[in-house]
This record gives structure tokens, sequence and C-alpha cells, in this order.
């Protein structure tokens, strides 16, 4: 299964920041390490590359995940059991201890008691330097132990009695194996010195922000006064933290108006409304047009009049009708006699588009050309020659459609369904097929809704239109939660639902590991289900099936030979069967929010009351319990995607870490979406009066990427 990152939308001329690093985790640099930095060597820059720091101004922006409090000494007989304190004493005794495990067990004592200090790694260095009589700093946490209070592993340096305390707060930054924190203090008090960065922006903007200069804030934020106490410092609420994050922020938004901007720079032809075809498909449907479809073809209509290329996201829930807004717009590209093209991610999907199309359109006497990796080869060869011919204006098809012997020199609009499963490069090679000169309207379709902040923000270069609204008629799905001990009550109800006439899918475990040990779940599933219901046909189908294999069983299951589907994630998008009313998901601990969603809206589509059936089995895992949880109390697409962003956070959930949009390290959207707000103002303002700061910004954040952006 290969969920394509959603944020692969964003043009891929972006720079790619840094990702979020969540907990300290690193990652591997995409650049190679620096070289000629001075007091860095080969092995500690390519360290520093793991953490995404390749000079010294990528220091300054590495910025600590917490801190410690050096500055002040704290009697053992104050100290608290589990909270970390710096105690200065003198050692008592030193030994190793061979019993059980081998330990380094130091005993000393301050002028209000005693501890003993525990190491099971240490090094011969460390037992001298802990010898009797010795006088140390030791920075832990204390507990009460066998013996009376213990350290565990504290921090130990070793010191003249009496030596002068540090005057900040001490930072303790994400770092990776092999690097010290004290070396990478040492690192950011260097470049803070010799690199202290100028604050860009002007200081009227900055005096109406109330916010710290950026120089000040980096300073706070690595260096913190005594003064400031751990909490306040650590509270991503202080204005230190503030300002750096709006700078990165602004960063963002300053680039994705640039893209915005660059594309809005290029040609593309105007596909004015005449009102023919478009009008005669309306006549045409078995139903009217949803307030919804209504307002967003008329979105799209608009921007396919202007002779700059459209760039916009059709978002629409499971089933709220995005094709036949599709189908509107590829008509009103042919009514202006140019070609237009649906592309989907499987066969299946386009298939159905092909099929749904062609029925509406072969009364308009519009023909449709079907594109796909499984057509033969001389009927493949013909269908090709006439679209170069523009003999045939409309085309659906898979990838097969972006493949090179593919002519379409009228293109001026590809739709893309399920946008979110093609790559950068799929898309940008449909872009190329249309005439030199001129860039191809696209549209863009989901069923994955992005968060409002989320799509703000990594999609500022895409307009937006919302299927807020699903067509009536609709019955609400129940959802259910079983244990999996019961599936032969879940097969019962399987039988009773398509003897009353309906249908049901069985979707088989997801087993991401092996495609080899999913292709048998599969069929144990099948020849499961085959032999508990006689008296029903079954349906397999799944990834390795021949096209041809495929396509027989959809259709044997659309004309309800079949009644029972068993099926892989092949079915998780798009297909519309609306006599189906059950939906049974087996293990559906294992699969992801968004796809659990996707896979309950192939049902609930018809007048039928439907059930989906969640299996599962136990042990539930954290996570896997919180998206059982989710998808059990909610049925808005929206929602949902609220809860797999809070669940999985945003890197993952946009799937930014391999589409190259800059990713945030220290805003978050959702906690932030004040600051975003501010950030998109800033950024329009910076980039109509100061186009010179919002270069300096960008390149803070994005280094030489940044320069991408112009190309
Ligand atoms: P999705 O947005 O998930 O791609 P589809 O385009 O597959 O949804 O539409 C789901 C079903 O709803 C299809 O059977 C379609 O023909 C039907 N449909 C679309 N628009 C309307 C409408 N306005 N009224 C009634 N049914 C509609
Ligand atoms: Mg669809």
């Amino acid at each position: 299964m290969s969920a394509e990152p959603l944020a692969d939308l964003v043009p891929a001329e972006l720079p790619a920041g840094p990702a979020r690093r969540p907990k300290g985790e690193g990652r591997t640099g995409s650049r190679p390490a620096l070289k000629g930095w001075p007091g860095v060597g080969p092995q500690l820059a390519e360290r520093l590359a793991k953490i995404d720091v390749f000079g010294p101004s990528d220091l300054i922006l590495h910025l600590p995940l917490r801190y410690e409090d050096e500055t002040r000494l704290t009697p053992l007989a104050d100290a608290r059991p589990g909270v970390a304190v710096q105690c200065e004493v003198e050692v008592l005794s030193s030994e190793i201890t061979l019993g059980g495990r081998r330990q380094l067990v130091v005993r000393a004592r301050d002028a209000s008691g005693e501890v003993t200090l525990r190491f099971v790694h240490f090094y011969a260095a460390q037992q001298k330097q802990m010898a009797a009589g010795a006088c140390l700093r030791v920075f832990g946490e204390l507990r009460p132990g066998f013996f009376g209070l213990e350290m565990i592993h504290p921090r130990v340096r070793g010191v003249e009695p009496g030596a002068p305390l540090p005057e900040s707060l001490t930072p303790v930054y994400p770092t990776t194996a092999g690097l010290a924190q004290s070396a990478l203090r040492k690192l950011v008090t260097g470049a803070l010195r010799h690199n202290g960065l100028r604050d860009e922006l002007p200081d009227g903007l900055r005096q109406r922000l109330h916010l710290p200069s950026l120089p000040d804030a980096l300073r706070t934020l690595h260096a913190p006064p005594p003064s400031m106490a751990i909490a306040d410092i650590e509270d991503r609420g202080h204005p230190a933290w503030q300002r750096i994050k709006l700078d990165e922020l602004l960063a963002q938004q300053i680039s994705l108006r640039r893209a915005y901007a660059a594309r809005r720079a290029k040609n593309a032809p105007s596909l004015p409304p005449h009102d023919t075809l478009t009008r005669a498909l309306l006549g045409q449907l078995p139903f009217a047009l949803t307030g919804a479809q209504a307002r967003t073809f008329g979105e799209i209509a608009r921007d396919l009049a202007s002779a700059h290329p459209m760039q916009r996201l059709l978002q629409g829930d499971v089933g709220s009708g995005k094709t036949c807004v599709a189908a509107l717009a590829m008509l009103q590209a042919a009514e202006n006699g140019r070609q237009a093209v649906l592309m989907a991610p499987t066969e299946i999907l386009a298939e159905q588009h092909y099929r749904k199309l062609a029925a509406w359109l072969a009364p308009l006497g519009l023909e449709v050309a079907w594109l796909s990796g499984s057509r033969r080869k001389k009927e493949r060869e013909a269908t090709l020659a006439r679209l170069a011919s523009a003999e045939i204006l409309l085309a659906v098809g898979t990838h097969a459609l972006i493949e090179d012997p593919v002519s379409l020199p009228l293109l001026a609009l590809a739709v893309v369904d399920e946008q979110h499963r093609f790559g950068v490069r799929q898309r940008l090679a449909l872009r190329e097929k249309g005439q030199a000169g001129e860039s191809p309207h696209m549209l863009m379709m989901s069923a994955t809704p992005i968060p409002r902040t989320l799509a703000m923000s990594y999609y500022a270069d895409l307009d937006v239109s919302v299927l807020d609204e699903l067509p009536p008629g609709r019955t609400p799905i129940v959802t259910k939660l079983i244990k999996d001990e019961r599936r032969d009550e879940v097969i019962l109800r399987v039988r009773q639902a398509c003897l009353e006439g309906r249908q049901a899918y069985w979707v088989c475990p997801l087993i991401e590991e092996s495609e080899a040990l999913q292709l048998k779940t599969a069929e144990e599933c099948y020849e499961m289900l085959s032999a508990a219901l006689p008296e029903l046909r079954v349906g397999l189908v799944h990834g390795r099936l021949k096209n041809d294999e495929k396509s027989a069983t959809m259709a044997a299951f659309i004309g309800n030979e079949v009644q029972v589907l068993v099926a892989t994630t092949v079915i998780e998008v798009g297909v519309d069967v609306p006599n189906a009313s059950l939906m049974v998901i087996e293990h559906a601990e294992r699969f992801g929010l968004a796809q659990l969603h996707q896979l309950r809206g192939r049902v609930g589509r018809g007048v039928h009351e439907s059930v989906c059936i969640l299996l599962f089995a136990q042990p539930l895992s954290q996570t896997g319990r919180e998206r059982l949880k989710a998808i059990y109390e909610h049925t808005d697409g929206f929602v949902i995607a609220r809860e797999d962003l809070r669940i999985r956070g945003p890197g993952e959930f946009i799937g930014a870490r391999q589409s190259g949009v800059p990713l945030l390290r220290y805003a978050d959207l959702e906690e932030d979406a004040v600051l975003v707000d501010i950030a998109r103002g800033l950024a329009e303002e910076i980039l109509r009066d100061a186009p010179q700061v919002a270069d300096a910004i960008t390149a803070r954040w994005f280094g030489g990427r940044a320069s991408l952006l112009k190309a």
C-alpha cells in the first residue's frame, strides 16, 4: 500500500525544511555535512548533519528541548524525590562492588546529609575523579534506596570547593549518538558570539508585534538568565518562543506565497463557460446537484475561464459527489474544443470513472477514451492515435495517461482523483502534456480532508473548494466494534443481509510487511467465507490479480452476481456500489484512521441502512485504541482528520517528510493558529514593501534551498 503524501501537492521547487523532530529523534541529513567549519572536524560535522546542522547559522536555530538548573546548589536534605537538583558533595568512599552486577558505588556527603551515587557504566577516569576526599557537583534526582538516599548515574563534575556557579540555566539540546551536550553547548555559544543574527523585521513592524527582537529571543532561549524559572522558559508560549515561531511561520508563508505568484505568472488556455455541454449533462443526470456541488463547480468554472493555470483542490468527504463536478469541469474544456483528462490511482477506480462518464456522455454524442495498462496493444494504439489528432477530447485512465506515447495536443484540464496517491513527478508529467508555453488547469480531488490550519499553511499555493454537503437520501452508517472471537456471528449477519438482497464487503487484514503474506491472508479469507456461505457467491479482489480478472470480479459485484466481495485495501478508494450495505473490516486496529474512514465510506451510498463492523483483536495498543474510538464516535471526515492529526502529529499526517514541503520545527499549526494568521498578514506586507527582508528570512530558515524558489 503506498499512501502517497498529501502534501506533495505543493510544487516540487519548494525548499525542504528540516523535519519537525519529535522528542529529540535525529534525522539523516539530506545535505552533505559542511566542510571547512573552523573547529569542526569531519566526524563532528557528520554528526551535526544528522541533526540538520550544517553551519553556525543552523546551530543558532537549534533550540533547546528543555533546561536544567545548575545555577544553584541544593542541600541534600532539601532535595525532593523526583526533582533534578545539583548538590555539591565531598566523597567519603568509593568502591566497585562485584556481587550481582558490577557497580561503582560512591558514598558522599554535604553539610546537611549523605548520599550514595551508583554507576553501572563507568570509566576508570571517573573512578579516579571520585576518589575519597574529592569535591563534586552532582546533578540528578535523589531517590530513597536500600541504604538511604541515592542518585543513579548523576552527571558529575569535579570542582574546587566554592567554584563559581554558571549564571544561566543549562540548555539541553536535541542531539544524536556520539554528540555530547557539552560539545553542542560550546558550539552554540561560539556561534552566538560570532554569527549573531540580525533581526530583519523592520523596527516599526516589530514594535507593533510586542515581541522581543530575534537576537534577544535567541539569546534568551540558548542562555536564559538565572532569574528565569524553568517552567516559564520551557513554556512555548513565552515571548521568546513566540518570536522564533513567528519567524519560522513567516519564512514558510513567504515561500508559499512566492510559489503561488510563480504559478500565476504562467499561461493557461482560457476556457470560458458556454453552458452547452455542461447544461446538457445537467439535464441528463438522474439527480439535481447539491448546493455544494453547484457552488464548487461555479468556483472551478471561473478559474477555467482565466488565462492562468488553475490549481484547485476539490475536497469532499467520501460520497459527496466529486466525480460529477469533475465531469462538468471536463465538459467546460470540451465546450471550448479542448481536451481534458481524468487520472485515477487504481485500475478499478479508473474503470469505474470511465463507465460512469461514458454512460453520462454517450447521450451527448461525446466519446470518452479509456487508457490503462491492461488495454490490448492494438486498441490502445487506435485510442492513442485519436487522442493525438484530438478527434477525442476526453480521456479517463490510470497513470497510463502520463506515459510517453500519450499525446494530448489540446490538453487544457487535468483532473487527478485521490490526488494524494500520486507523487509530485506524476502530476508534473501530466502538466507537460499540453501545448508548449501553456500549463493546463489542474483540478485535484481528495476525500482525505485536511484540517483548516494545515490547508492554510501547506496549501497556500492551492485554492481549495470544499464539498461540505452529502447528496440527499443517504442513511447514516452504523459503526460497530466487535471482538474478533465473535466472527461467526458477523458471518451470520453477512448471510442475512445478502439473503435480503443487499451486498457486503469483507476487508481482510492488512499485512504491511509482506505482500506474499497479504495475498495468502486474502485467499484464506476468501476460502473461509466461501465455505461458510455456500448459498452466496463470494468474490475476491487483491492487488496481485490481473487487471481483467479484477475488472470481471468488480463487474460481477456491481451486477449483484457476486454478493460478498472479499478485498484487500484495493477497494479503499472511490469504489461506488450503492447496493452494498455491509462493510466488515478484519483487524481494524491495524488500519490507519483515514483508511478506515475511506473503507467505511464504501457503504451508506444507497437508500438502505448500512452497517460497518470493525473486528478487532486484543490486546490493543494505545494508538490502536484511540483510532478505533475515533472512528466509532465520528462520521464527519473533517473531525476524523483532526483526530488523526492529534494522534499522529502533523509531520506524519501529511507525509511532508518525503514531499519537499517546508515543515515546521517549532511552530505548531493547531496550537499557534493565532501566529499563523499574523504570519500570513506579515508575509503579504513584507513581500509588497520589503522583498529583501523576505529573502533574508527564508534564507535563514531554508538556507541555500530558498534560492530554488526563484527558479
Ligand atoms: P466521491 O466524492 O466519494 O468521489 P462519487 O462521485 O463517487 O463520490 O459519488 C457518490 C455517489 O453519489 C455516486 O453514486 C453518484 O452518482 C451519486 N451522486 C453524486 N451527486 C449526487 C447528487 N447531487 N444527488 C444524488 N446522488 C449523487
Ligand atoms: Mg471518488
